[in-house]
């Protein structure tokens, strides 16, 4: 076995903490006689066939160069194709750098594959573009220059403007042939709703793309579009129940054996079937979404599996998810149909605290006890009442990074990381 499936193994097997999983080296790792891969962001898993490389994904557009420069070190084959398993930026946004490639070399244009929701897709990040450059701003504060959008000539854009949609689109499976080998290609919602996850018979392989990522699923994102997680609990079942025996996700290590594959895959359907099952439930019986937030629960040793972690996305984030998808956006409290303006409302409990002064003691007191949730509802409050007050902003720099310090996942890191900079800013801004 390979150094990154002997890994993967070990992890799964004995639990061991070997550091990340999730790793962005450009580095090819060889898994057989026919497939590689490219640990990049996200990772570029190619096909080796007697027509030339069938790749699964593209990476984003500011790491493609070196990963196709790792590609070519395994071989100098064309690229036959491009399968997209699904259209978020970083599987998408390197595909023009792979076909200007085949341009240069003088072979002939790679296909494009995808499923049919893919340029719907494109078509939204072009109308939301401002908004998805802030919201992986906010998101991967910590990764500088891997997420922030590229500038192509005209104006900086989310999506690379020369990113290539599908020629080749399907909707719910299809199969091609290439040099010999079959390709079976099924959509499920999950992530996304333009997913497709595939099968390879001749290898006994899957290529899952974002179904499966070494943490806990991306299920719940505050911040994106709406995601899938009953659907995408379905897919996992579906491929557990494959036999495969190479497993080669978009993100983190690829996985060895029918019976290892099967397991992780089932694990991750369970805990995302359980909190739809208890999300739906408390909807049926009537309860509001603050009383669901607080009612839902996973079994936290599931959680701690080395590939369920909740170190990307969280439980608390999908149940939102579940009643966004299952219900409207009313969370069940009258005052939250038709609010006050923020700043209004904070003024009022400001005056009947006695001053911002107050809430913004109390909000400290709770942070010492570790009270986060709390300390930061009163240290918003002020801050929405007082929005030129340094000394308040310098509190709430502060909470928020020590809170940010307290959570796990990268989602919460990255809005409480986002709120201390902008805090920070306005504390030091000298006039
Ligand atoms: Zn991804």
């Amino acid at each position: 076995m390979t150094d990154l499936l002997s890994l993967s193994s070990r992890i799964i097997d004995e639990g061991v903490d070997e550091g990340p999983v999730n790793r962005i080296t450009q580095e090819l790792s060889v898994l057989s006689d026919h497939w590689s891969i490219v640990e990049s962001f996200s990772h570029v898993v190619s096909l080796k066939t007697e027509e030339g490389l069938v790749c699964f994904d593209t990476s984003l557009r500011q790491t493609a160069e070196a990963v196709i420069g790792s590609i070519r070190s395994w071989s100098t084959d064309p690229f036959h194709a491009l399968i997209y398993t699904h259209g978020h930026v970083d599987h998408v946004g390197g595909a023009a750098l792979f076909i200007n490639e085949a341009q240069e070399r003088g072979d002939p244009r790679p296909r494009v594959v995808g499923h049919e929701n893919v340029s719907e897709r494109f078509d939204r990040y072009r109308l939301t573009s401002g908004y998805n450059l802030t919201v992986n701003g906010r998101q991967f504060g910590g990764l500088r220059g891997m997420m922030e959008g590229v500038r192509l000539g005209g104006a900086q854009s989310f999506l690379p403007a020369d990113t290539p949609a599908p020629d080749l689109s399907f909707r719910d499976r299809t199969r091609m042939g290439v040099g010999g080998i079959e390709i079976e290609l099924r959509h499920a919602r999950g992530e996304t709703d333009d997913h497709l996850w595939a099968w390879i018979p001749a290898t006994r392989t899957i290529c899952a793309g974002d179904f499966f990522i070494w943490n806990f699923p991306n299920a719940g994102n505050p911040q994106k579009a709406q995601r899938y997680p009953a659907e995408w609990a379905v897919a996992l079942r579906e491929m557990a129940a494959m036999g495969a025996e190479l497993f080669i996700p978009a993100h983190g290590l690829p996985i060895a054996g029918a019976e290892r594959i099967a397991r992780v895959l089932n694990d991750v359907a369970g805990a995302l079937e359980s909190l739809v099952r208890q999300t739906l439930e408390r909807m049926n019986a009537g309860e509001p979404l603050d009383q669901i937030l607080t009612g839902v629960e996973l079994a936290p040793e599931l959680l701690e599996r080395p590939y369920m972690r909740p170190l990307y996305d969280e439980p608390e984030f999908v149940v939102r998810n579940i009643w966004r998808l299952y219900g409207g956006w009313y969370d069940g409290n009258p005052a939250h149909l038709k609010p006050a303006p923020e700043s209004r409302l904070a003024r009022e409990v400001c005056a009947l605290a006695g001053g911002a002064a107050a809430l913004v003691k109390r909000a400290e007191e709770l942070a010492e006890a570790e009270e986060w949730r709390l300390a930061c509802h009163l240290i918003e409050l002020a801050a929405q009442a007082v929005p030129d007050d340094r000394a308040v902003h310098g509190v709430r720099a502060d909470l928020y990074a020590r809170r940010r310090q307290s959570e796990t996942s990268l989602m919460a890191k990255g809005i409480y990381g986002y709120a201390s900079r902008t805090s920070r800013a306005i504390a030091s801004d000298r006039d």
